[in-house]
């Protein structure tokens, strides 16, 4: 059964690349002032700046620091990248840290040539690594399976099955998975293995948008809720049955939408929100 429709953007979380053109000051006011409750701060957005400041300016704006994105890209081809890699992700948990964010998204890497074997060995290894500095600054990491068309280059954990047998390894309440419908919604296991991640207690992400026909671009061209094929009201039924009680976050990227003026594509955000999450 699909979800009851949204009544309320209290569940309403926007990622900052969603609105790419704005700065982590514009979007904190932007948002605030369209009534969005959440934000998921990707890591380019806090450059330059003094990283518990931008969390206090949010939380004053009453948006809660949903997650910080994003850390992984554990996988290289030699001892120096895979440890330059670790490094990387000790760093971003610093920096939820300060900025207040209770969860980390791992998008898990793959390097082209590499076997998926080996990268997947490699994640497991480095999220081994980070895992006690994680538990002490209390932030969570929730890896995120991608769509195999990224398995070259981006993440060698392409289904929430391996992200499932992934934190079974880990066997840790630090670690879980970030469900993106963009990158799962054609599995035919997905029912079932939201309920195995529901039944762990490992379901600490959803992420919402679209799947568009054709998709021009294999990164930058997904769409809004309700302009493609994916029901999201679907899934976002089955993680809400297995024990999701988060928000919703709208992650998008977006050649297209980026475009338009952000104040109005921020209000469409939310026409399909209601209407197709
Ligand atoms: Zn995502």
């Amino acid at each position: 059964m699909p979800a009851e429709p949204l009544t309320d953007l209290s569940k309403l979380c926007v990622h900052t690349i969603t609105t790419k053109p704005w700065s982590i000051e514009e979007a904190t006011d932007r948002y605030a002032a369209a009534g969005v409750k959440g934000v998921t701060v990707w890591r380019q957005w806090l450059d330059g700046r003094d990283i518990a400041r931008v969390g206090e300016r949010l939380r004053a704006a009453g948006l809660a620091v949903v997650s910080l994105c994003r850390g992984g890209f554990f996988p290289a081809v030699d001892a120096a990248g895979r440890r330059a890699a670790v490094d990387d992700n000790l760093k971003a948990i610093d920096e939820a840290e300060a900025l207040g964010a209770p969860l980390i998204v791992l998008v898990c890497g793959a390097v082209p040539g590499l076997p998926l074997a080996e990268a997947r060995g490699q994640i497991a290894d480095g999220i081994a690594a980070v895992l006690d500095r994680a538990e002490q600054a209390k932030v969570r990491l929730a890896i995120e399976p991608l769509h195999p068309m990224y398995a070259d280059s981006r993440s060698a954990v392409n289904t929430l099955a391996q992200a499932n047998d992934l934190c079974d390894a880990m066997d840790s309440p630090w670690v879980g998975a970030a469900v993106d419908v963009y990158h799962v919604w054609w599995d035919s296991e997905l029912e079932a293995q939201i309920e195995r991640c529901g039944r762990a207690g490992r379901i600490f992400a959803f992420h919402v948008c679209d799947w568009r026909t054709p998709t021009v671009d294999m990164l930058n061209d997904r769409g809004l809720m309700g302009e493609g094929s994916i029901d999201v009201r679907r899934i976002r039924g089955w993680v809400e049955q297995h024990g999701f009680d988060g928000f919703n976050e709208v992650e998008i990227f977006s050649n297209r939408l980026w475009t338009m003026d952000q104040g109005e594509f921020l209000e469409s955000i939310k026409r399909a929100y209601l209407e197709y999450t």
